[in-house]
């Protein structure tokens, strides 16, 4: 079903599969709230994403959550804007849990129904900030790694990271009194998305690359100290996001010479010369 050009809601088919469960089994109600307030969540996530000017692609429900899609799978959009979008689902969460709260005090809403519809949020958005991607807790992870470090090596921390906080929660899961299948299933599907993550993260750093080829880096200037035997690709593993990039080269505490950004991914995309030491390009 499609609500906008180029923007697209998508159902998943488990989702059908627990309103069918929840239709048999007498939760029907309960189970209508909770995706009514996961729409919620995610319609926090696509208003404070295009008030950045970002593009969204699609809004794809999950029986326990959903995903809103952007059109950035090179990491072009600030991080900064990133922990701000990712926390402004929760954000709306805490807010309608917030307004049940004052309701309720103020006798407009019966207690017991304030109180369901509060913790109902309150679960949604501390389940969202766990800190395994895709979840929103993940993407605040991949955000705070992509400001601290070069994009390569935040990947294989996001990555890395949420991979091993899944498999922990997936182990608790299993071992807990009373395991509930929804939550292994959860779990496993987390581990899933984490691990194939981890696995293509190289091919998500040439995307990367790519991009910032076609379009050019951006950001202040960043200088890199290289040592001229680097080759241009372990050079491009110091590129961080939001900035472009010079590298001063040095051999034996010498500067010897320095290139730019451009003139790297010109050698790794142009020149197809990945295994060139930074010297000869220099030299060349
Ligand atoms: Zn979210």
């Amino acid at each position: 079903m499609s609500s906008a050009p180029g923007f697209s809601f998508r159902v998943h088919p488990l989702f059908w599969l627990v309103i069918g469960a929840s239709v048999l089994t007498g939760a029907f109600v309960e189970t209508v709230l909770l995706l009514s307030l996961v729409v919620m969540h995610e319609l926090g996530h696509v208003w404070t994403g295009r008030a950045y000017g970002w593009r969204f692609r699609a809004l794809t429900l999950f029986p326990f959550g959903g995903v809103a899609e952007t059109d950035d799978e090179v990491g072009q959009y600030s991080p900064r804007e990133e922990i701000v979008v990712a926390l402004a689902g929760p954000a709306v969460n805490g807010a309608m849990a917030g307004v049940a709260w004052v309701c309720a005090a103020g006798e407009l809403w019966p207690e017991a129904w304030a109180r369901q519809f509060a913790a109902a949020n309150l679960w949604l958005a501390g389940f969202n900030l766990l800190p395994i991607w895709p979840l929103d807790g993940g993407r605040v992870v991949h955000a705070v790694a992509s400001l601290a470090c070069p994009y390569r090596l935040a990947l294989t921390i996001t990555f890395g990271w949420s991979a091993s906080v899944a498999l922990l929660v997936l182990v608790w899961a299993w071992t807990a009194p009373q395991p509930r299948l929804h939550l292994l299933l959860l779990c496993l599907w987390l581990y899933r998305e984490a691990a194939s993550g981890y696995h293509e993260r190289r091919l998500r750093f040439f995307r990367f690359l790519f991009a910032r080829w076609r379009r050019g880096g951006d950001g202040p200037l960043r200088v890199v100290r290289a040592d001229s035997s680097w080759t241009v690709l372990e050079a491009l593993r110091h590129i961080k996001r939001g900035r472009h990039h010079r590298f001063e080269l040095r051999a034996g505490g010498r500067r010897t010479g320095a290139l730019t950004e451009r003139r790297l991914l010109d050698a790794l995309f142009r020149d197809k010369a990945p295994a060139r030491r930074l010297l000869e390009l220099v030299k060349g």
